[in-house]
């Protein structure tokens, strides 16, 4: 695959653009791009396959946790889902069925790892594993944020006997219909793996520092009449999609803002669902002491049930070490395990790194954003001119579908790259002054959210404790992205030192 700058005419040109990431976010810019008509671009995906997340997370019980309808591209909605939380296979399907669509083949690279982008000579050099160097005009990463196992940092884990994995690297050819398996955490993920696991083993103990709040799904599946009715009318389709949509719009996206009502629905809720544990002793371990919401609620169906199967063992005692037979509790207790899957979350707030980054006069992303992540808008920095990012810091991962949040800045960013085809910028970056009045701003705001308020720990908070993520709803940001307010940016004409 080659790109050459090339000029349209006077004024049109067509970017070089290097996207990175082949997930749900990478696949959005190259469908954008494809439909406005931009040809040079190409997608790098470090893996073998397409899909991020849903490539990456094939464990027992994986499901989506915001309504399958609301859980598509806008442009493409889905009418095969099979029920109301889908399966992670079915959208891992449904993300392979419109690459194909849509023919990013073509223009994706697999086992293509980015390891470096430098801005110099007013242009992006992408470093790849293996030496060769990419030229481009424009960066967009989009590399996900749910990406980066966090490996739990427990004495003795690698003097483990048994099988050990991390729950997004599951190995399905470990049969565990005999074995004793431990998962440590207590996540949606854990919640998932405990609820499709329970009954299904010889025994499973769940180690369980902070108990979470778990809230019914309501979960159902879609009979295949349905579906034929939705395949006959599309419009149907289309109309459940904007009913979900609006449902997540008055609910989850209100979620940060204080004493929402949707919260104290949650707390009631989850408070009764709790009920469902018969025996005083188990529930009182599985009552949280923070705020329902603080961490990301837990909608399941099943986990309640699945916690109190006579299989199952919650263990609350803290983690001492690991041995080679099993778990070490703090309390002297050796709990036995062949099997140890570490449900431990994700390194949420690296972004596209370790790949290294450097922008003008060599500025590295690490310096910049040592005292925290920044972004203007959760798409772009400053001193890193023409690098925009899907699901940069303080997007509003938190409260709403991360399909319609990637749509929102997909379409931001098209903005300006249309600016460059047009030949009315050839380097745009934010100004600083926007950029910290901007952070400053949703800083006041994240401080009275649930997030930061609620009594808990979670991943939405940076290491001030305060959220990393977007502090108000989502309609709020969706229209903040509508239009570009060009004094929050420096664009350099061409001409102007920038490339031509
Ligand atoms: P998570 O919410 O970050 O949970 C990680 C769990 O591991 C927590 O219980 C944490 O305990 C525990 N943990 C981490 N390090 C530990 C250690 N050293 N010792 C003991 N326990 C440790 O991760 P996740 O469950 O993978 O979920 C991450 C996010 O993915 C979710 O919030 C959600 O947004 C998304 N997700 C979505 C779905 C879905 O769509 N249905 C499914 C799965 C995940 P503490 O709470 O004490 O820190």
């Amino acid at each position: 695959m080659n790109m050459k700058s090339s000029t349209k005419s006077s004024v049109e040109r067509d970017p070089r653009i290097v996207i990175v990431g082949a997930g749900m976010s990478g696949m959005l810019m190259g469908i954008l791009l494809k439909q406005k008509g931009f040809g040079n671009f190409q997608i790098l995906e470090k893996a073998a396959q397409i899909g991020g997340t849903w490539r990456d997370n094939h464990y027992p019980g994986v499901a989506c946790d915001v309504p399958a309808y609301t859980y598509t591209y806008s442009f493409e909605p889905n009418c095969e889902w099979s029920r109301r939380f889908a399966e992670g296979a079915e959208i891992k399907e449904y993300f392979e069925g419109v690459c194909r669509k849509y023919e990013l083949d073509n223009y994706i690279r697999c086992n293509t790892k980015a390891e470096a982008a430098r801005y110099e000579n007013n242009q992006w050099l992408i470093t790849l594993e293996g030496g060769e160097t990419l030229q481009a005009d424009i960066v967009v990463t989009a590399a996900g944020v749910l990406h980066h196992p966090n490996m739990p940092d427990i004495p003795g884990l690698d003097t483990f006997a048994g099988h050990a994995w991390h729950s997004s690297r599951w190995d399905h050819s470990v049969d565990l219909s005999d074995k004793r398996v431990g998962i440590i955490g207590t996540g949606s993920t854990a919640a998932q793996i405990v609820g499709a696991l329970a009954g299904k083993t010889r025994k499973l103990v769940q180690f369980q520092r902070t108990p979470q709040w778990v809230h019914p799904a309501f979960d159902a599946s879609y009979s295949e009449w349905s579906k034929k009715l939705l395949r006959r009318m599309p419009f149907l389709t289309r109309t459940l999609r904007r009913v979900f949509e609006f449902s997540l719009f008055m609910t989850l996206s209100r979620l940060p803002v204080p004493g929402s009502y949707f919260q104290k629905m949650l707390d009631w809720g989850s408070r009764r669902a709790l009920k469902q544990v018969k025996d005083p002793e188990l529930r009182r371990k599985l009552t949280p002491d923070y705020v329902v919401g603080c961490k990301r609620i837990i909608l399941s169906d099943q986990y309640y049930q699945a916690i109190q199967h006579p299989d199952s063992h919650l263990v609350c005692e803290g983690i001492e070490k690991i041995e080679p037979g099993g778990i070490r509790t703090k309390d002297g207790q050796l709990h036995e395990i062949d099997v140890l899957v570490m449900a431990t979350g994700f390194q949420t707030h690296n972004y596209m790194r370790p790949m290294e980054v450097k922008g003008e006069d060599g500025l590295h992303l690490d310096d910049f954003w040592e005292p925290g992540a920044v972004a203007h808008r959760g798409v772009a920095v400053p001193g890193f001119p023409n690098f925009f990012m899907m699901l940069g810091p303080h997007s509003p991962i938190g409260n709403f579908s991360v399909i319609a949040i990637s749509e929102a800045q997909a379409n931001y960013v098209m903005k300006f790259i249309e600016m460059f085809r047009q030949g009315k910028a050839a380097r745009v970056q934010p100004n600083l002054d926007a950029t910290q009045s901007y952070n400053d701003a949703m800083r006041k705001v994240a401080k009275g959210t649930i997030w930061a308020r609620g009594g808990c720990k979670s991943w939405y908070l940076d290491k001030s404790g305060l959220p990393a993520i977007w502090p108000g709803t989502f309609a709020a940001y969706k229209q903040s992205l509508e239009s570009v307010n060009l004094d929050e940016f420096d664009l350099s004409p061409p001409g102007d030192g920038a490339v031509n």
